[in-house]
């Protein structure tokens, strides 16, 4: 099959493949842009306009939000780091082999999220219950660390670029030097054994995610004596989201974003900036707004977003666990499977057999909690969900057509039998 006939992200003889993802060349270059605007935006909207969305004036007083790096900031930046890659590479845990790339290479991955992870959190809970760290200092420096983080970014996607482009295979780079900085010319870049992307994701994208959904609430009770409804609820469902994310966190060596998407300017944002600093923006509102979140409203909200977890990391294990053994039982009967030319099955039953990403439907649903927790006095806390779903209906069509490259004609047969692709019944 050749790269003209299926087009997105299949290599062509030297390894290249065409820019025809995010609208090309001109769509990358749009996001590069985009992104970090939005990001210093819906800070800037809650920490400096009381969680109103504004209108700039001026390109000038658009760039005048950008919060000046601090020494403090890049203090706590680099004890964070820090921090984290010590305890990747000397806490304990097993050692496992990632998949096999389409060079044959696999990489070598330590699976020690939960002790890294749980240590982080019990010294900084810790520090604050000791009045070591405080919360509300530590905020001060949120701005600050924003602009620290989108220049590491931003260096960092560069540096990946060119050791890219410096490799003997091009890992499915283009030629084209915006959509390649984008996109990423390297798809699992290394120091020493370690993956740096892996790392990256998983302990600064999700663990400082999870630091700050400790100490925002940290910083509410540290201001005002006392913690909203509201951003109990949100914190609180983001922990469980996270902390499932590092005992599962051996699954992430099987997800797209280690096994297919190169490491560049997308992913580098996504985990330097987007999941700690734009994923609790519902928690950085309460803090400024405090919204009142009835009783009765919390209760349905945690039901709500405990079902949507269900769905999530039911389907996601369903998936796993028949990767591993074909034959293991799905909800108590065997399972009904498709044997393919590529030599893999694919699951027909359970919730691969309702739609083809019933798991995103579960993360969609936590999504819509942690921002209905927030009322209704702003759209801004909305963010989350109103860039979450066009992501995954954007992610669902890119899988779709990886899919199509892998398995052909067989992929289209899965498809006539499971014709659903995120609501069963309805999309
Ligand atoms: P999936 O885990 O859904 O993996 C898709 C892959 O699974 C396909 O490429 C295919 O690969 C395999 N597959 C598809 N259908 C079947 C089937 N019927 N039987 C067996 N294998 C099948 O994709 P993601 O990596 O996108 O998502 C993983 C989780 O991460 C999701 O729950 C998602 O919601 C979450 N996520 C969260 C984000 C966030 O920002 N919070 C961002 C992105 C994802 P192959 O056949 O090669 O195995």
């Amino acid at each position: 099959m050749s790269a003209t006939e299926v087009g997105t992200g299949a290599a062509n003889e030297h390894g290249r493949t065409r820019p025809d993802q995010f609208g090309g060349p001109a769509g990358a270059l749009a996001l590069i842009i985009v992104m970090p605007t939005i990001s210093f935006y819906v800070w800037s909207a809650v920490a400096q306009h009381g969680g109103s969305l504004w209108l700039p004036s001026s390109v000038a007083e658009l760039a005048a939000m950008v919060p000046v790096p601090t020494w403090d900031a890049a203090a706590i930046f680099a004890a964070w780091l820090a921090l984290q890659a010590v305890l990747y590479v000397v806490g304990p845990g097993r050692v496992v082999q990632g998949w096999p790339t389409e060079h044959g290479e696999r990489a070598e991955y330590r699976i020690n999220g939960v002790f890294a992870f749980g240590v982080s959190a019990a010294l900084l809970v810790a520090g604050v219950a000791l009045e070591l760290v405080s919360p509300r200092a530590v905020l001060a420096q949120f701005g600050p660390l924003l602009t620290l983080a989108t220049l590491f970014a931003v260096v960092a996607a560069a540096l990946t670029y060119v050791a890219g482009r410096r490799r003997a295979h091009l890992e499915r780079s283009t030629g084209n030097a915006i959509y390649d900085f984008y996109m990423g010319t390297i798809l699992n870049p290394r120091i020493g054994r370690h993956d740096v992307k892996f790392f990256f994701e998983s302990r600064i994208g999700m663990g400082a995610w999870g630091a700050f959904a400790i100490l925002l609430p940290a910083a509410e009770l540290e201001t005002h004596g006392s913690l909203s409804t509201a951003m109990l609820v949100v914190s609180l469902c983001q922990l469980i989201y996270i902390v499932d994310f590092f005992v599962f966190e051996s699954t992430l060596l099987s997800m797209i974003d280690i096994i297919e998407e190169n490491l560049g300017f997308m992913l580098w944002f996504a985990f330097l900036v987007w999941m700690p600093f734009n994923f609790t923006l519902q928690q950085q509102y309460v803090l400024a707004a405090r919204p009142e979140l009835p009783t009765a409203a919390a209760i349905a909200l945690v039901v709500l977003n405990s079902a949507g977890y269900f769905v999530f990391r039911d389907s996601n294990l369903q998936k796993q666990r028949f990767r591993r053994d074909p034959t293991r039982r799905v909800w108590g009967k065997s399972p009904v499977t498709m044997d393919t030319a590529r030599g893999t099955k694919l699951l027909v039953s359970g919730w691969w057999g309702l739609a083809r990403h019933t798991n995103y439907l579960g993360d969609l649903t936590m999504a819509f909690c942690w921002c209905l927790a927030c009322g209704f006095g702003s759209i801004v806390p909305y963010f989350y969900v109103l860039y979450f779903a066009p992501l995954l209906l954007n992610r669902e069509r890119r899988d779709h057509a990886m899919c199509k490259r892998k398995y052909g004609a067989d992929w289209d047969r899965y498809c006539e039998k499971v014709p659903y692709r995120i609501v069963p019944f309805v999309y």
